[in-house]
């Protein structure tokens, strides 16, 4: 082949065929055609619009996406994009997604517990997040440690006890989209409740936080001499022999049957100085929409409306072909749970480097701070969605709020747009599109 026809662009006087003709060129007619043809042809490609050279070069790469090799089929189908990235991806993007659904599973009488944690989530090193089922009656021990815990129930009822710094007692049932949230080093307990027990997310602000370290008030009394215990309480030695029977590690998840009327223990334990005015829990299920359009839902619960709390949360909510808008989060990296529905995201590394994934409910993803993406439904069901934040004050900045506010030429002379397409786009309430 002459050097001439290599697609350098040096013969612009050249006759360029129709973009569709373009588009339409197949590696079996590319190679049918004769070589003057082909000469024109190649120079017609070097004229064309890069996303017709992009269309192009994914027809001619029929024969380079096949893959007669062996083939993960269950995955592959469930990730479409992860199998065959978008022709935009680029580079040598890190992995942001995992899965509760391929956690190894502790079960125990009373309900079972998995995690995701920097050990098989690399990225995620100031978040871990632990799913974990209780059975009616099926109580996750009195603990507590060194991480803050957020949580939110999917699933069923349960009982949680806790104890503000001030020594007041805390006890309350929770519901599905109930949330709650335990500072460092606050005790606290879970049961699950009748008829079918419960299933929550735990969301910890550290990434090398394990479910297994946590302080069990067995496992630590467990490991104290029984004399000195008994000193510290002032009873019998032998009146604590049967908690030297409990195993060596402590409960962790047991069972027991349900606990009695929630009236009969708040009085229990209001003692002198009455029950804990800190509301440890937040009804996200009666919370109205922070944002809402015609293509979904936002609702931010952070510490403007749940003191307590440092984690912040975004619930989000995309219908059917909406998609939760291109932007970024100037204060810190994004954990996200999927509850429902399929979606798609495609994170900016920097520097070239674009991935994208699919998330399907279970599915756990990470966004580093500052980096853009989007979250597109890509299912036939509306998309439900955890955005969470080691910080107190959920930010996001948007893409559109940013391009629509600042000045038009210059916004112009750098995306090679009309007005007239500038002004189409959004400019405000464009949190999840089209709105
Ligand atoms: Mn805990
Ligand atoms: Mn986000």
């Amino acid at each position: 082949m002459e050097k001439s026809s290599c697609g350098r662009p040096s013969n612009a006087a050249q006759p360029s065929p129709a973009p569709a003709e373009i588009a339409g060129l197949d590696r079996r007619k590319f190679i049918g055609v004769g070589s003057s043809a082909l000469v024109m042809a190649a120079l017609a490609l070097s004229n064309a619009r890069s996303q017709d050279i992009e269309k192009v070069t994914t027809a001619q790469h029929d024969k380079s996406m096949t893959d007669p090799g062996p083939e993960n089929g269950g995955l592959r189908d469930i990730s479409p994009n992860g199998f065959l990235p978008p022709p935009t991806d680029h580079g040598e993007a890190p992995e942001f997604w995992n899965s509760f659904s391929i956690a190894h599973r502790r079960v125990q009488p009373g309900g079972w517990t998995r995690q995701v944690t920097v050990e098989d989530f690399p990225i995620s090193k100031d978040i871990a997040g632990v799913n974990m089922r209780l059975t009616a009656g099926g109580i996750r021990e009195l603990h507590w440690h060194e991480a803050a815990e957020w949580a939110i129930m999917l699933s069923g009822k349960a009982r949680i006890t806790a104890r503000d710094l001030e020594g007041r007692g805390f006890v309350k049932d929770v519901a599905k989209d109930d949330l709650w949230f335990f500072p460092p080093g606050v005790p606290h307990s879970i049961q699950g409740l009748e008829p079918e027990g419960c299933e929550f997310l735990l969301v910890f602000d550290n990434g090398n936080f394990s479910e297994g370290n946590t302080t069990l008030i067995t496992d630590w009394l467990r490991h104290v001499p029984r004399e000195v215990l008994a000193k510290n309480w002032g009873v019998a030695d032998k009146a604590l022999d049967d908690l030297y029977t409990v195993p060596v590690e402590g409960l962790f998840i047991f069972q027991k049957s349900v606990p009695g009327p929630l009236e009969q223990e708040q009085h229990q334990i209001a003692g002198a100085k009455g029950l804990s005015p800190v509301a440890f829990d937040f009804p996200l299920h009666s919370m109205a929409p922070t944002f809402k359009t015609k293509s979904g839902e936002v609702r931010v619960v952070d510490a403007q409306n749940f003191p307590v709390t440092t984690t912040a949360m975004a619930h989000v909510t995309v219908k059917p072909g909406g998609l939760r808008e291109l932007h970024w989060h100037p204060n810190a990296n994004e954990w996200q749970y999927f509850i429902q529905g399929k979606g798609r995201m495609t994170v900016f590394f920097t520097a070239a480097k674009a991935r994208t994934m699919d998330f399907n409910a279970g599915d756990v993803g990470y966004v580093p701070q500052t980096f853009g993406h989007y979250v597109e439904n890509i299912g036939n069901t509306d998309l439900i969605f955890l955005e969470l934040f080691k910080a107190p004050r959920f930010q996001d900045l948007s893409l559109s709020d940013w391009v629509t506010h600042a000045p038009e030429q210059l916004i112009r002379d750098h995306l090679r747009i009309s007005a007239e397409t500038l002004q189409a786009i959004p400019r405000d309430n464009s949190t999840v599109v089209p709105s």
